[in-house]
């Protein structure tokens, strides 16, 4: 056996012992609330698709449409892989977000590892929430910027690390934060991170991937929402949640967006998106825009659904949005649950440590517009059945 057959075989034997082992399992029609797995039909809430509109035959239609200049770009964009449709899009997505400027990225992924490792450099500070996603984690230790990461949401140890900054005579200081947060599916404090970065002279970039087209009065974001997006630098988001589709932006004001189509290397050394992908990201945007019955009905589903687990005297965490955890505390008891729900017809994927803080391993239920309240009533009947059954005690 090669010494790499031999190391990965060991690693992987690792991570089954500590029972983090994963394999892909095929899933058909995951873009619906029932998803079939196995050979079996389940209530589906492991999607992002919160409004629902992955399946939407206009969304269809505009890939279709789109193809119809070429499969793919065949180039980066500063090459040849720019075109009028993309500059179009790129200006309905700053007009969209009230900026000067945007730019379109293949993911959420390399837009935040991008932006972050472009922007950031030797000497500059970083502020980031304990429980940001894994794309800015990364793009903050490509940078070699020095990190404060402050505990979720404590904006008093965040006060402190700014002041400490400041004393060490950092210059240049950036406090990045997604905004729902997709463990819990709690908000960040915009107005407190606002007066904090006016306060110590940093600037803010926020990460929309779970409040955009959720919140906001045309599903701009949670910025939008609370009337504080002219506040902000940078705002980052996703086109693969909410808006059915696949990609991201960063929206902001002109120097900014120059300064990234200048640094950012997985936006200058990756090839274009394709056309299709263009098209139905002009196309979604307008769909979230026309979107508002659909976003309340998700407000409405999810306020009902967290509040009936809660009248079950189960812990759904601090959420307040369409992310709803059940926190059950051990990992076993969690996954047994999460079979149990499968074996009655709901899926809720098992989240465990280190994903989440230890002690707290959860079931996520992500909710959408397009769930029926006979999908929620029957989910909500098979938890209190398997909680019961399994003699779940949920952690407090
Ligand atoms: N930011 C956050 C907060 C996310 O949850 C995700 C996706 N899980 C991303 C960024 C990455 O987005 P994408 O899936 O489009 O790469």
């Amino acid at each position: 056996m090669s010494v790499w057959e031999e190391t990965l075989r060991s690693r992987l034997a690792r991570l089954e012992q500590e029972g983090r082992l994963r394999s892909l399992v095929p899933v058909a029609r995951a873009v619906y609330p029932v998803l079939e797995r196995d050979g079996r039909s389940l209530i589906n809430f492991s999607s992002n698709n919160y409004l629902g509109l992955a399946n939407h035959p206009e969304l269809m239609e505009a890939a279709r449409k789109g193809a119809q200049r070429g499969a793919g770009a065949t180039a980066s964009r500063l090459i040849v892989g720019h075109d009028e449709e993309t500059e179009r899009l790129e200006q309905e997505i700053a007009a969209f977000k009230g900026t000067e400027a945007a730019l379109v990225f293949g993911s959420g992924y390399t837009a935040n590892m991008g932006v972050l490792s472009a922007l950031l450099q030797r000497g500059d500070a970083v502020f980031s929430d304990k429980w940001n996603h894994a794309s800015i984690v990364d793009g903050i230790r490509l940078s070699g910027a020095t990190l404060f990461r402050y505990r979720h949401l404590d904006m008093d140890h965040l006060e402190a690390q700014l002041r400490l900054a400041e004393k060490k005579g950092i210059r240049r200081k950036l406090i990045v934060t997604d905004t729902v947060f997709s463990m819990d599916g709690d908000v960040a404090r915009l107005h407190d991170l606002i007066s904090l970065k006016e306060r110590y002279d940093a600037a803010l970039m926020v990460d929309e991937a779970h409040g955009g087209g959720v919140f906001g009065p045309y599903g701009e974001g949670v910025a939008h929402h609370m009337g504080l997006a002219g506040k902000v630098d940078l705002h980052m988001g996703t086109f693969s949640k909410a808006f059915g589709v696949v990609g991201a932006y960063v929206a902001g004001n002109r120097t900014w967006i120059s300064y990234l189509v200048n640094t950012c290397r997985p936006f200058i050394y990756t090839t274009a998106l394709p056309p299709a992908v263009i098209e139905m990201i002009r196309t979604s945007l307008r769909l979230v825009r026309e979107a508002g019955s659909r976003r309340i009905a998700l407000h409405r589903k999810a306020a009902r659904f967290r509040n009936r687990l809660k009248a079950l005297g189960l812990n759904v965490g601090p959420s307040e949005t369409q992310i709803i955890p059940l926190i059950v505390g051990d990992v076993h008891a969690t996954v047994k649950l999460s079979q149990s729900l499968m074996e009655n017809g709901v899926l809720a994927v098992p989240i465990r440590p280190p994903t989440v803080p230890e002690g707290t391993a959860r079931l996520r239920f992500s909710l959408m517009a397009t769930h029926t309240e006979e999908h929620l009533e029957t989910a909500i009947d098979a938890i209190e059945r398997a909680v019961r059954t399994e003699g779940v005690t949920i952690h407090d």
